[in-house]
């Protein structure tokens, strides 16, 4: 059976929006998770939506906050002078440097892998997601509940303060197993865990482990990841707030 039946690369957002409305559609951003996962022999085929075409790889600074294009690639942000620098560090932790220069921001939050280092600072930095022909939600409400089939346009965040990361991982090149990211603002300290939730979580600084509860795998068990959480936590908020 094929697997991919056609690609569409369509000019403007309300023309991606049509088509992926129909059966089967699925938004292709860069394509390191969608095409490979596309090509896997099914009873019903899929038909890619190319955004590449839509004008959404812009970086643009917007007061305090940056507006990064959905299509902007990881390999771009850890670079771009407008990117805070703890983003630059991130994105370029995210993935081997091949696939960096593919990936997307806005493929990265619609994927809202658990391990994402990247999600965890966009989160620290007041994330809004825009989505076509809607308002902006915040970031955790979009790794909450889900898109619901929208198309990511752009991801603001607050540009301002410093943050840190403190994270274990297998070895120094493996994703971590737990991450700790944390970033000092106007609103004092934000510190997101990544590896002991679906996605990555928002945490108390004075309490990080409160309510939660890791799913164990041959990486780290529970009570490891718990552990981690909390010495992490600790690390990464004395670094931010010194
Ligand atoms: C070898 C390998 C290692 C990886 N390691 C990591 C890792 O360490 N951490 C991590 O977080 N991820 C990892 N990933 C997953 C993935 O590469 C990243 O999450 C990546 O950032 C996805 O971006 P993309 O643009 O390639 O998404 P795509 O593959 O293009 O799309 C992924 C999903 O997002 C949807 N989508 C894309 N753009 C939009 C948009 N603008 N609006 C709405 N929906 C959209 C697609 O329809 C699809 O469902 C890894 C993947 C591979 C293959």
């Amino acid at each position: 059976m094929p697997s991919v039946l056609a690609y569409h690369r369509p000019g403007n957002l309300d023309e991606a929006s049509t088509l992926l409305a129909g059966d089967n559609r699925r938004a292709l951003g860069g394509g390191t998770v969608v095409v490979p996962d596309s090509r896997v022999q099914r009873d019903v085929g899929v038909e890619l939506v190319d955004l590449q075409a839509l004008g959404l790889d812009g970086i643009e600074s917007d007061g305090d906050r940056v507006v990064m294009g959905a299509m902007v690639r990881l390999g771009e942000l850890t670079t771009h002078e407008l990117a805070p620098a703890l983003l630059r560090d991130l994105a370029r932790r995210e993935l081997p440097s091949a696939l960096r220069n593919q990936a997307t921001i806005g493929g990265t939050v619609a994927l809202a892998e658990s391990s994402s280092v990247l999600l965890a600072g966009l989160l620290v930095h007041d994330a809004q997601v825009m989505l076509h022909g809607s308002t902006g939600r915040q970031l955790d409400d979009v790794l909450a509940s889900g898109l619901d089939g929208g198309i990511i346009t752009a991801v603001s965040i607050d540009s301002t303060g410093h943050g840190a990361i403190a994270a274990t991982g297998r070895t120094p090149a493996d994703e971590p197993i737990v991450a700790a990211v944390a970033r000092t603002g106007a609103d004092g300290v934000r510190l997101v865990l990544t590896g002991v939730a679906p996605t990555p979580i928002q945490v108390d600084p004075a309490d990080p482990t409160a309510g939660l509860s890791p799913i164990g795998d041959f990486r780290g068990s529970v009570d490891y990841r718990l552990h981690l959480a909390a010495v992490l936590s600790a690390r990464v908020v004395e670094e931010v707030a010194s």
